[in-house]
């Protein structure tokens, strides 16, 4: 988190979702824990049955990949 009056209000705005969204936890897709971590660039690792995927840059889901899978078992 950024506490500073440095770099403008809506620069550490985004910087501060941002943050929140990496650090907050994610349910894992194969063991349905919540222990999806991000340990990359948009590379996200299971602690504890450590499965590792590829997701957004910033959390393991997003809106245009939910929209892909959608497309993908909609056929
Ligand atoms: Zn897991």
């Amino acid at each position: 988190m950024l506490k500073t009056n440095k770099y403008g209000k809506k620069i550490r705005a985004t910087y501060n979702n941002i943050i929140k969204l990496q650090k907050a936890k994610y349910e894992c897709p194969k063991c349905k824990t919540q222990k999806l971590r991000r340990i990359s660039y948009s590379i996200w690792k299971c602690t504890k049955c450590n499965f590792t995927m590829a997701g957004g840059a910033y959390s393991p889901y997003t809106e245009t990949g939910e929209f892909v899978i959608k497309m993908i078992e909609g056929e």
